[in-house]
């Protein structure tokens, strides 16, 4: 049941794992007076309100909807009154419509929790889109659409690495809701006529790996369990890419600008196929994420269940508020590749799985020097790619060379910056680098 990396990858970097939070259980954070709803909260097609302003709802209810394939429903988290409905400026730069629920604090549930039936694939891909999951961490796309790859699937991988440094939410799930992230790979496995399972986990999560080795052993049905194995992985960050985790489980390579259901593979989140069957067992919707609020810079890091749309100035103030505040940043995620907020009344959106606090002192980066073509970052680099290069190339404003280079391919890992013995800013250029290469192809 317990199985080591089959395969090492390429590049990487070893991250300090700063995860103090790892032994916190989770805990409530009282729902605030106003929650902050973005109506784009995926990848893929923004929300239609079905409410509308001074409208009062319960706990549960639709909130919003589109009839495109790639898109997941809104619903509240709390009950009482949608204040407005109205533009709200994301860290991305990007514009999007949002509701602002006022929280009568009644928690008045829309419907009794009662478990959801589902016999077959489509009856699966039904409840995915009405529980409103989407993916964690990256770009969040509806959990009902990777369900529906057309390729055949022989493996589920789950990804449990979470090697972003201070996040533990992951590793939370899997202590605290352990029996459910099997029940959930089972119905996935079942349904989608997957025939096996396998859980990649960093290898410096013993517990967790313990506990789901355990509740693999005492399964009802060891003969169905017996298809699921778990996959301790070297803490190499980054071990929870797709790419990256997909190789060391099962040994098969994603080619360049494929999905991994061309290798026969599904992979989720390991909070996500819990989530899921948590659903399934109550009817729920996605209204509550387990967050870890960490860093350097907070005076009680801890691991939270908070209701998404919940502002971030309400969660820092739980957890005693920032130690300091001149020049502090803020994370929405982690510090590798979680988006620096400029505003602490920004909401948690469905993806986020942290809020990290650093000090002026961490957050600060060296001066840049120039490159002494060390060539540290190409030896980091996972995809293999040539960011020195790729930089150059951005500078002479080359978009054929930048193709030539497959910038595309940067999964924006922050490996390379990280060991640039100039400091150099590269995974910002490599976004630069990107989003010119992309206006091309258009
Ligand atoms: S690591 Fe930095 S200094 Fe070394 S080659 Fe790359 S960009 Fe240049
Ligand atoms: S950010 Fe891009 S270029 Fe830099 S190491 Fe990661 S994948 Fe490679």
């Amino acid at each position: 049941m317990l199985a080591q990396a089959i395969a090492k990858f390429r590049g990487g970097v070893r991250v300090p794992h700063h995860k103090k939070t790892a032994e916190a259980a989770t805990e409530p954070l009282p729902a605030p007076k106003l929650l902050i709803l973005p109506l784009q909260q995926h990848i893929g097609a923004a929300l239609r309100p079905v409410v509308k302003a001074k409208e009062t709802v319960k706990v549960g209810q639709l909130l919003a909807d589109s009839d495109a394939f790639v898109s997941a429903p809104l619903h509240a988290p709390v009950s009482g009154k949608i204040k407005s409905i109205k533009p709200l400026l994301l860290a991305n730069g990007q514009t999007v419509e949002a509701l602002y629920l006022e929280n009568d604090g009644e928690a008045a549930l829309f419907r009794e929790p009662a478990p959801v039936k589902v016999e077959n694939k489509e009856q699966l891909l039904q409840a995915a889109r009405a529980s409103g999951l989407v993916g964690i961490g990256g770009a969040g796309f509806p959990l009902h659409v990777k369900l529906a790859a057309k390729e055949p699937l022989d493996t589920l991988v789950i990804n449990g690495a979470e090697c972003e440094p201070y996040i533990t939410s992951d590793y939370r799930e899997a202590v605290e809701a352990t029996d459910r992230i099997i029940a959930g790979m089972l119905t996935v496995m079942t349904h989608l006529l997957i025939p096996q399972g396998v859980i990649g986990i960093e290898d410096n999560k013993p517990r967790a790996i313990n506990a789901l080795t355990a509740a693999l052993k005492r399964h009802p049905d060891p003969e169905t369990a017996q298809r699921i194995q778990i996959v301790s992985l070297p803490s190499r960050y980054p071990q929870g890419a797709e790419k990256m985790l997909i190789y060391g489980c099962t040994g098969r390579k994603v080619p360049p600008g494929a999905l991994p259901a061309a290798v026969g593979c599904l992979i989720l989140n390991i909070s996500t196929v819990s989530l899921l069957q948590d659903y399934l067992d109550t009817g729920l919707p996605l209204i509550t994420k387990r967050i870890t609020v960490s860093g350097d810079n907070i005076r009680r890091p801890q691991n939270l269940l908070v209701p998404v749309g919940a502002p971030i100035s309400d969660i820092l103030d739980f957890c005693g508020g920032l130690i300091e505040v001149e020049h502090a940043k803020l994370i929405l995620g982690g510090p590798m590749m979680g988006i620096a907020q400029f505003d602490p009344a920004q909401p948690v959106t469905k993806q986020t799985n942290a809020v990290t606090c650093l000090s002026a002192a961490s957050a600060t980066l060296p001066q840049e020097t120039a490159c002494i073509r060390c060539g540290r970052c190409s030896r980091a680099c996972p995809m293999n790619l040539l960011p020195l290069e790729i930089e150059r190339s951005l500078k002479n404003k080359d978009t054929e060379t930048l193709q030539k280079l497959q910038v595309a391919a940067c999964m924006e890992c922050g490996c390379c910056s990280f060991v640039c013995s100039s400091n150099r800013r590269l995974v910002q250029y490599m976004r630069e680098g990107k989003a010119i290469a992309k206006e091309v192809v258009k």
